[in-house]
């Protein structure tokens, strides 16, 4: 049987763009609840400035907590050196860096041009692989731009494959960023990447990251895996929309996720009662806005 990692990120991606502070407790019992699910690696929230995202103010408190569960890898993402050195010294497994792939995200979202984003990355990529630390360099943007629209292929692969040459061990993430990447183009640019470019030992060194705005996650999903990547991302209950962002849905749902690989034959390691009871945690936090169809489905739901 067929395997695929499923790095979880609600904790993270799906929690910070809530406007009320999500009690420590809560983000806790929501790791808790992935990880008794299954859930063997998680993105479990981001040392950056708490003035500009007050979310994740107890990054540390969570990470700590999350370092106690056995098999569970912990990713912290960081925007620059201050957070590498915060997350380094935590003792997170994994550092998760992330710049955009067009100029206008990238400057919308770090102020910064690409090639300032990568230069500082760069030297950060070498610095955490220095100190034992693995890294996820998460290109934003691969397929759609709010800014710049559709992102030409070339475009997109030029840039991982920079990143690619960083280090011959990391991983890169091709993000879908706005949810609007099409499933051929998810094919078409995940599948050169995977094939184009491996680790030392021949496996994959490609994630892939979607979000379900315009109901097309689990189908970039279900590309992106039949393209050969296997590692995906999501977030339980499909959490990650922005209140200020009408339309905006979150990240592709884990439940969904799970189900697609379920009915595919593709082991997950994830236990499907238990992981709904995450999600259904994971949707009932104050202030989010879940998506994802799979919590609605009483026959997927009673299919234990
Ligand atoms: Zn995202």
């Amino acid at each position: 049987m067929s395997r695929v990692t499923i790095s979880e990120v609600a904790p993270r991606d799906g929690l910070q763009s809530i406007g009320p502070f999500v009690a420590t407790q809560t983000k806790i019992a929501l790791v808790n609840a992935l990880h008794a699910a299954g859930v063997r690696r998680m993105e479990v929230g981001s040392f950056v400035s708490p003035k500009a995202v007050p979310q994740m103010a107890d990054t540390g408190e969570v990470l700590q907590a999350a370092l106690r569960l056995p098999g569970l890898e912990s990713t912290v993402l960081v925007p620059n050196r201050r957070g590498f050195e915060m997350a380094r010294q935590a003792g997170a497994h994994r550092v998760g860096l992330f710049m955009s792939v067009t100029e206008s995200h990238n400057k919308a979202n770090v102020n910064r041009t690409c090639a300032e984003s990568f230069a500082d990355l760069a030297g950060i990529v070498r610095d955490a692989v220095a100190a034992g630390m693995k890294v996820r360099f998460n290109l934003s943007c691969c397929f759609h731009c709010p800014f710049e629209g559709v992102v030409p292929e070339r475009a997109a692969l030029d840039w991982v494959e920079r990143a690619i040459a960083l280090d011959p061990w990391m991983e890169v993430a091709i993000c879908d960023t706005t949810g609007n990447a099409a499933p051929d183009q998810v094919a078409r640019v995940v599948g050169h990447a995977v094939r184009a470019w491996t680790a030392p030992d021949g496996s994959s060194r490609i994630a892939f990251h979607g979000h379900d705005t315009y109901g097309m996650g689990v189908a970039n999903v279900a590309a992106a895996w039949n393209a050969g990547c296997t590692v995906i991302d999501s977030a339980a209950g499909g959490l990650g929309g922005c209140p200020f962002a009408p339309g905006a849905t979150g990240n592709v749902a884990t439940e969904d996720v799970a189900w697609l690989f379920r009915r595919m034959g593709v082991a997950t390691g994830l236990d499907w009662s238990k992981l709904l009871a995450a999600a259904d945690l994971a949707a009932a936090v104050p202030g989010s806005l879940p998506g994802g169809r799979m919590r609605a489905v009483p026959a997927a739901r009673r299919a234990a």
